[in-house]
């Protein structure tokens, strides 16, 4: 009467712990929703589809999902990932998506540091 029970191995595939994944447009890798960039089209005053940066991850229709990084819109602009992935005919300005990143990027500098 020596039944040993190994401990039943208990495996759990830890590659997409932590939330929803989504695909950059840009390098074309999967990650996680949280740390992505959600992308929207919307209309200009002139009629025109803008490239918008939906912050709140809260506007309807259709989104572009980007690394809030600089190459990855690059890539995805040289790819022209965007209306592909929104749907649009016609080029998209990315300017506001830069703009945010640019402003995204500044926001972590804590200011002039007083001893240089
Ligand atoms: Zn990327």
């Amino acid at each position: 009467m020596d039944a040993r029970l190994s401990s039943s191995s208990n495996q759990r595939s830890a590659t997409s712990s932590g939330g929803p994944v989504r695909t950059c447009v840009g390098c074309r890798s999967a990650d996680l929703r949280s740390v992505l960039l959600r992308t929207v089209v919307q209309t200009d005053g002139a009629g025109r589809p803008v490239l918008v940066v939906d912050v709140d991850r809260r506007l309807p229709g259709r989104g572009a999902w980007l690394h809030p990084d600089p190459r990855c819109l690059e890539l995805a602009e040289r790819r022209r990932a965007f209306p592909r992935a929104l749907r649009t005919a016609g080029p998209l300005d990315v300017q506001p998506v830069q703009a945010h990143l640019e402003a995204a990027g500044h926001h972590q500098l804590p200011g002039p540091s007083p001893e240089a």
